[in-house]
């Protein structure tokens, strides 16, 4: 589950879809509810997702700021759905994205991906998005074992360079140090998917 913070600060268009690009630089192409990808080779196959439902909210309609990226099974499951007075009164709400730590509402279970709820708001959310789906189950997993060899990666890349610098000035040093400084950036370059959002 990622947070998002709003970097984008956009004219007011008449029509929400006008928003999209926008939306897709401060979501990082990203679903706002799931964290899955939008792939590179499909740009625009995501949905523009109305987090207060433009049905029952129709002046919100084009503000940016209830504009939120989702994919299309998440925006689907949310559809127009809203807390009642009672429900909120209650503390049933949805998780936002760009404003609750997703951390203190969700917790993953490293064994099978399951999300857990920790508040009345991770739940309703889970609940309503159907966060637990078998397939973000298998996403998370996915991500869990990135993350480790990730990880793993750097610790051996650092292990290997202090290695490396202390060791005698043998002729093949300089090479070993532009190829184990190009990893450390092709690495870098991959920590943005590699962590879990
Ligand atoms: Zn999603």
């Amino acid at each position: 589950m990622a947070n998002f913070r709003r970097r984008q600060q956009p004219p007011v268009f008449p029509d929400y879809r006008s928003y999209r690009p926008y939306l897709q630089i401060d979501f990082r192409r990203q679903c706002c509810y799931c964290g899955m990808h939008e792939a590179p080779e499909h740009p625009g196959s995501f949905a523009i997702e109305h987090f207060r439902p433009k049905e029952k909210f129709p002046n919100l309609e084009c503000v940016y700021p209830n504009l939120y990226y989702a994919c299309p099974r998440c925006n689907r499951f949310k559809w127009n759905h809203w807390p009642s007075g009672p429900e909120l009164e209650g503390g049933s709400r949805f998780w936002d994205p760009c404003a609750d730590v997703s951390a203190q509402h969700f917790y993953c279970t490293f064994i099978d991906g399951a999300i857990h709820a920790r508040t009345k708001c991770g739940e309703y959310t889970r609940d309503r998005v159907r966060l637990d789906r078998p397939f973000l189950r298998t996403l998370r997993l996915r991500r869990i074992e990135r993350q480790r060899r990730f990880r793993e990666l750097c610790v051996l890349l650092r292990q290997t360079k202090e290695r490396i610098a202390n060791s005698a000035n043998a002729p093949e040093k300089p090479l070993l140090e532009r190829v184990l400084n190009e990893l450390a950036k092709a690495l870098e370059e991959l920590r943005p998917r590699a962590v879990f959002p």
